[in-house]
């Protein structure tokens, strides 16, 4: 099983380096200005733990 990623929208200022860095997990909704977690996501997608790195309010968890 791949690992669940969880992005808190609470929190995401809506920088869009997730969606920049890793595409195939992450898209934006410009409607609420917030990335979020794409449907049938695969975890394990090497760019995911590098999204979470760069995420400025660290709102992207891995595991
Ligand atoms: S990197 Fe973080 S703050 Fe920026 S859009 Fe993604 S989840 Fe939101």
């Amino acid at each position: 099983m791949s690992k669940k990623v969880e992005l808190d929208q609470e929190e995401c200022i809506g920088c869009e380096s997730c969606v920049e860095l890793c595409p195939e997990v992450f898209g934006f909704a410009p409607e609420v200005g917030k990335a979020y977690v794409l449907e049938g996501a695969d975890g394990d997608s090497a760019c995911v733990e590098e999204a979470a790195t760069a995420c400025p309010v660290a709102c992207i968890s891995v595991g």
